[in-house]
C-alpha cells in the first residue's frame, strides 16, 4: 500500500509521550504513514512566533494536508494567539467533530448507553474574534454567521451521519432570541435536512438541549451546532462519557484535516509515563479513516477497546474493583500492541468501510435582492434621559430618514420607554424611510454629517437593508 504522507507535531507537557505511544500503535497496526515532524507550542512562542508556529511547518501542513497533533502550552501572557484558533482558520477547517463514548462498566460514568457526535462549527460565530470597545461602559463581540459556512457545517453532519450508520441529527440553536443568525442556522439544517429522509431530524434550542444532553445522552446520536455551543457542550459531553483523557478530535476542511486529543499538554503530568494516550490514539483513528486505511483504523480502535475492557487502565481511569492493573504511558501502548487483531467482548466492536474516506463539501451561490433602506447609528451619549436625546434626533431627521427609535442595549427606550429601563452610554437610534422605498448611501453620509455637527458622537454605523424584501434586521419590539 502507498504510504500517506502526514505531519506530525510532537507538542509540549505529555505531548511527546502520548505521540510516541500513539505512533507505536499505528506502527504495530500496520498503518501507511510517511511521517514529516514539525516544532509548534510553546518553544516556538518562546522564540518570537506569536502563534506557536512557524513557517515551515505551514509549509510541510498545506503539502500532507494531514495533521497528527499533540496539545501544546500556550505560555502565559498577553499577547499569544491560540494555536487551534490559527489553524483551524488558516486551513478552513469547518467542522470539528467530538465523538463522546461511554466505555460503561469498564470505565465510570453515570451514562452507560451514551454514544454521542457532536459536530461543533470551527470557524465562525463570536470566535471571528471582532471585538471593540465602544464608550466607556460598553464593549461587543460580533457574532458572524454565514450560510456557505452553515451549509458547510450542516452537510458535514448529515453525510457523517449516513457514512457512520447513525440514525439521528439535532440541532442545538437559540434562535428564539437570535433570529436572525442562529435563525439562519436552524433554516439550513431544515432545508438541508429534506435531502436526508433516512436520517431523523430534531431541533432544540441550546439551552434545554444542552441539560437533556447532561442528564440523558443516550438519547442523541448526531448533534451540530454553532461554534460557542458547541465548544463548551463538547467538553460537557466528554467529560460525562467518562474522561476528557479518553477523547479524540477531528477538525475537517475541504482541503486539510487536524486530529488530536481533546485535553490539553498537563505539564504537571509530563516526563513521567504516566499520561494515557487515548484521547490522541482514538484522534488518530479518526485520521486512519480520513485517509481511507479504514482497516488499519479498526485494527487500532477494536484493539485499544479490547485494552480497556482487559482493566488494563492508566491512572487517570483506574478504578480499584474494575481496573485490573494500573500501567505507565508505555505499558498501556503495549498492551494495545498486544491486542492488535482481536476484538472486544463486551462493547461493541467498530467497524470502518473505505466509503468512510472524506468527501469534500461545497456550499450554494445565492444572491438575493438587496436594497438600503435605513441605518442604525450608535451614539456614545452620557447626557440626559432617552426622551431628551430622542427629541434632539427628531430635529435632526432629515426628509426621507426619519427617527424611528432608540434602544438601549436592545430595550426600546424611545419613544414611549419605561423610566425603569437601566440606561448606558451606548444609544442605537434606528433611521428608516417611512414608505420602506430605497435610499441613498448619500442620505446616510448627509444624516452622520448632521449628528455629527450637533456635536453628538457617533461610534459606529450599521446599514438597514431588505433581501428580496425581508428585513435584514432584527425588528424592535416593546
Ligand atoms: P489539561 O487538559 O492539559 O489538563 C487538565 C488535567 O487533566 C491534568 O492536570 C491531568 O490531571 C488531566 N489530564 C489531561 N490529559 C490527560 C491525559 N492524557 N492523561 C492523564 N491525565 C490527563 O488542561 P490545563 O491544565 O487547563 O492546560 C494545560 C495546558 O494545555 C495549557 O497551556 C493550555 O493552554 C494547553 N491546552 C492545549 C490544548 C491543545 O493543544 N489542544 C487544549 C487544551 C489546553
Amino acid at each position: 500500500m502507498k504510504k500517506t504522507p502526514i505531519t506530525v507535531a510532537y507538542g509540549d507537557g505529555i505531548g511527546p509521550e502520548i505521540m510516541s505511544a500513539t505512533l507505536n500503535i499505528l506502527d504495530a497496526a500496520g498503518a501507511q504513514l510517511d511521517i514529516e515532524t514539525v516544532e509548534i507550542g510553546e518553544k516556538v512562542y518562546l522564540r518570537g512566533g506569536m502563534s506557536g508556529i512557524e513557517p515551515s511547518a505551514w509549509e510541510s501542513l498545506r503539502r500532507t494536508k494531514v495533521f497528527l497533533k499533540a496539545p501544546i502550552t500556550t505560555p502565559q501572557g498577553g499577547g499569544y494567539k491560540s494555536l487551534n484558533v490559527t489553524t483551524r482558520k488558516a486551513l478552513g477547517l469547518y467542522a470539528n467533530v467530538r465523538p463522546a463514548v461511554s466505555y460503561y462498566p469498564f470505565v465510570q460514568t453515570k451514562h452507560p448507553e451514551m454514544n454521542v457526535v457532536i459536530i461543533r462549527e470551527n470557524e465562525e460565530d463570536l470566535y471571528a474574534g471582532i471585538e471593540h470597545r465602544q464608550t466607556n461602559d460598553v464593549y461587543q463581540c460580533l457574532k458572524l454567521i454565514t450560510r456557505p459556512g452553515t451549509e458547510k457545517i450542516v452537510r458535514y453532519a448529515f453525510e457523517y451521519a449516513r457514512s457512520n450508520k447513525r440514525k439521528k441529527v439535532t440541532c442545538f440553536v437559540k434562535d428564539n432570541i437570535m433570529k436572525l443568525t442562529d435563525g439562519l442556522f436552524n433554516k439550513v439544517f431544515e432545508t438541508i435536512g429534506q435531502e436526508y429522509p433516512d436520517i431523523e431530524k430534531e431541533m432544540w434550542i441550546v439551552d434545554i438541549g444542552a441539560a437533556k444532553l447532561a442528564a440523558s445522552p443516550e438519547n442523541f446520536d448526531v448533534v451540530v451546532m454553532p461554534n460557542l455551543y458547541g465548544d463548551i457542550i463538547s467538553d460537557i459531553a466528554a467529560q460525562i462519557s467518562g474522561s476528557v483523557g479518553l477523547a479524540g478530535s477531528a477538525n475537517i476542511g475541504n482541503h486539510c484535516a487536524m486530529f488530536e486529543a481533546i485535553h490539553g499538554s498537563a505539564p504537571r503530568r509530563a516526563g513521567q509515563n504516566i499520561a494515557n494516550p487515548s484521547g490522541l490514539l482514538l484522534g488518530s483513528v479518526m485520521m486512519l479513516q480520513h485517509i481511507g486505511q479504514v482497516e488499519v483504523a479498526e485494527r487500532v480502535h477494536n484493539g485499544w477497546l479490547r485494552t480497556i475492557e482487559e482493566g488494563i487502565h492508566t491512572y487517570d481511569i483506574y478504578n480499584e474493583g474494575v481496573s485490573k492493573s494500573k500501567v505507565g504511558t508505555k505499558e498501556f501502548a503495549n498492551a494495545v500492541i498486544s491486542n492488535l487483531g482481536k476484538i472486544p467482548e463486551t462493547l461493541p466492536s467498530v467497524s470502518y468501510k473505505k466509503t468512510d474516506a472524506f468527501k469534500s463539501i461545497s456550499s450554494t451561490k445565492v444572491k438575493a435582492d438587496k436594497k438600503l433602506v435605513g441605518v442604525d447609528i450608535f451614539l456614545d451619549w452620557d447626557n440626559g434621559s432617552p426622551e431628551q436625546l430622542g427629541r434632539q434626533l427628531e430635529l435632526i431627521s432629515l426628509g426621507k430618514l426619519a427617527l424611528q427609535v432608540i434602544t438601549n442595549r436592545g430595550v426600546k427606550v424611545y419613544p414611549d420607554g419605561f423610566p425603569e429601563t437601566f440606561c448606558t452610554d451606548h444609544w442605537r437610534c434606528r433611521f428608516l424611510r417611512d414608505d420602506g422605498q430605497p435610499i441613498l448611501e448619500s442620505d446616510i453620509v448627509s444624516l452622520y454629517q448632521k449628528i455629527i455637527e450637533t456635536d453628538f458622537q457617533i461610534i459606529k454605523t450599521e446599514n438597514l437593508y431588505t433581501f428580496d424584501g425581508e428585513p435584514g434586521y432584527s425588528a424592535v419590539h416593546g
